[in-house]
């Protein structure tokens, strides 16, 4: 096996054991391999292997990659920090947005989805900030409900709102990572109970801490390093 296979072998066993443990189906877990730093010849082994969710934090980085597995059909999912002047190139591109962390933002991505012939809708996640950690981005938990009430206020057209997704602690210990986990999940509850079923996914976890997000109920978990191998 090659080092790739063996990665992502171990990987795929941890995630569904995390997610037996919590008395959920495998399946429910979309593994989303965080490619940003990585090479075109990375990313095709793990294509090859059969992975189809791909992450990346930069556009300019990320649209020569995108455009180069155009044949294969994969969902890319942009999980880095987006200015509303800068989105031009997201809707067409990328299939999700996580980072939106403004209503501003998400109305721009609409209008840019929009322009589109005849695209798929972009999908998008609110990121919240769950432990109002002043270094990060993100909706605060308390502006969730605010910033949804007034997106729904106008139609999206382009655009469909799916969840949630938070960046955990760096480095945390477990109790800190599952209570900012367990947050999020209710959070998304309460969207839903307000909002509606299209609430229903939750971008959290990376490769320190997701079993501990799948325990807790992510559907998404974001791995890069564990993956690949640590970024060059
Ligand atoms: C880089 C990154 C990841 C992946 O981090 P690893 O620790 O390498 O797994 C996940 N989510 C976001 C938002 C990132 O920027």
């Amino acid at each position: 096996m090659s080092p790739a296979s063996e990665r992502l072998d171990a990987i795929r066993r941890r995630v569904a054991e995390a997610a037996r443990r919590a008395g959920r189906a495998p399946e429910e877990v979309r593994l989303i391999a965080v490619s940003k730093t990585q090479s075109i010849a990375a990313i095709q082994a793990l294509v090859e292997l059969g992975v189809r969710d791909f992450g990346e934090s930069q556009a300019q980085e990320a649209l020569p990659k995108i455009e180069h597995f155009r044949a294969a059909t994969l969902n890319w999912h942009f999980i880095g920090h987006l200015q509303s002047n800068k989105t031009r190139h997201i809707p067409g591109t990328f299939q999700w947005v996580h980072s939106v962390d403004s209503a501003r933002l998400a109305r721009r991505l609409a209008e840019v989805a929009g322009e589109g012939v005849g695209s798929q809708q972009l999908k998008l996640l609110l990121q919240v900030n769950v432990a109002a950690d002043p270094a990060k981005h993100g909706l605060l938990p308390r502006e969730v409900y605010p910033t949804v009430e007034d997106l729904l206020r106008q139609p999206l057209a382009g655009v469909q709102l799916c969840g949630l997704m938070t960046i955990g602690y760096l480095h945390a210990d477990e109790d800190r990572a599952r209570a900012s986990f367990s947050g999020l999940r209710d959070l998304l509850e309460g969207c839903r109970q307000r909002f509606g079923d299209s609430f229903r996914e939750l971008s959290m976890g990376m490769s320190d801490d997701f079993e501990t997000a799948i325990e807790e109920g992510a559907t998404m978990v974001r791995v890069g390093t564990a993956l690949f191998g640590s970024r060059g």
